[in-house]
């Protein structure tokens, strides 16, 4: 893990080097099979119960209960911003959504595409970077669901509870998925993308309470019908089976460190000795609300915002890489996902420091 080289980037994002060190070996002989995992079909028995130790593995780490059902799809996150709507709500009816931030302002405006939209709060008159509390939700007792994102992986902000609603609870999990326990019982549905704390790019996982499978309705392909999916194992159509093999890695991965609390208690190590270093220093600030801050995507800016360019170069030269904050907000973000160890933001910490020594 100690390679020296660091990847920040907000994802796709860096992998342990033990499960690159596997995918390497495997990409030529998967299970000793003699075919490489790319050569797997879908439908073959090894296949699929790799696709049911994925399922046990998610079941274990994130105590899904009994009632929910983990699907496999693809599109990403933002195929599911169009499809929640499309699967969840009857014609006419409208969702709620929290307007906390990048992510959540792309979400509501692909559900409104879809279905009438009713904006809960927002944080935007505090320009995202403070969210939005509970206690000041406008909520519809008639909505369908209640759309929220848990992490905001541009603006560098996170949900620390999640409340219990009248309606179905949907949140967009994609930057924090697995970096913490949380209370499955409280939601609907959980979606995340996998490319940032689960490996690859190409898969989304969807969780999603049975009560909610409703057959799809007309304009809904039926490989995006979570009732469709549920019913075939998620095996309807091919599934990106490279990315799921890599995401049951990344699964045992975090269960041999000791799972959602291990990663937790890691996320907040990491992050703590960041934002210290940034609170105690003259150059760096971070604008964010400190009890809304995330602990997975850390956005911080200079004071003088030309020194942003020779940082994010100098940065580079010294391995530290992909710090560039959001296209939308600029300055520095430093995402770090579970394969990111401590040593990493170490590293980082000294090269900031060394930088203020020589520019504040
Ligand atoms: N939601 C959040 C919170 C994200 O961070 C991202 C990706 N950065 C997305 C959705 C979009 O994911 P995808 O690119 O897989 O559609």
């Amino acid at each position: 893990e100690q390679s020296g080289h660091y990847n920040f980037a907000a994802g796709p994002a860096m992998l342990p080097t033990d499960v690159l060190a596997q995918i390497r070996e495997e990409i030529q002989d998967w299970r000793g099979s003699g075919l490489s995992i790319l050569e797997q079909p879908f439908t073959s028995s090894a296949f699929k119960q790799l696709m049911a130790e994925t399922d046990a593995d998610l079941r274990a780490l994130l105590e899904i209960p009994s009632n929910y059902r983990v699907l496999f799809m693809q599109g990403g996150a933002s195929a599911q911003f169009g499809l929640l709507p499309l699967n969840l709500l009857r014609p006419g009816q409208g969702a709620d959504y929290l307007e906390s931030g990048h992510w959540a302002r792309k979400a509501i405006a692909e559900g409104r595409r879809h279905a009438p939209v009713n904006v809960i709060a927002s944080g935007a008159d505090q320009d995202f970077t403070a969210l939005p509390s509970p206690a000041h939700w406008r909520l519809d007792p008639l909505a369908g669901y209640c759309h929220i994102t848990s992490n905001e992986t541009a603006n560098g902000l996170q949900l620390q509870e999640f409340p219990a609603l009248p309606v179905p609870l949907v949140v967009d999990m994609t930057s924090d998925f697995l970096t913490r326990p949380v209370p499955v019982e409280r939601f609907g549905v959980i979606y995340a993308s996998t490319q940032k704390n689960l490996g690859a790019a190409g898969l989304c996982v969807v969780i999603v309470r049975d009560d909610l499978l409703q057959a799809p309705p007309a304009g809904l392909p039926a490989a995006f019908s979570y009732a469709v999916q549920a019913e075939q194992q998620s095996r309807f159509n091919t599934p990106p089976t490279f990315t799921l093999y890599v995401a049951a890695l990344m699964l045992r991965w975090i269960k041999q460190r000791g799972g959602a609390e291990t990663m937790a208690t890691a996320a907040r190590q990491r992050s703590a000795l960041l934002y210290r270093y940034i609170d105690g220093s003259d150059l760096y600030h971070c604008p964010q609300k400190i009890q809304d801050r995330s602990s997975i995507n850390v956005c911080f800016q200079l004071a003088d915002a030309g020194l942003t360019e020779i940082f994010l170069d100098q940065a580079e030269l010294c391995d530290l890489t992909h710090l560039r904050g959001h296209a939308a907000f600029g300055g520095v973000r430093a995402s770090l996902y579970n394969a990111m160890p401590v040593s990493g933001v170490q590293q980082l910490v000294d090269f900031m420091a060394d930088f203020e020594q020589r520019h504040g």
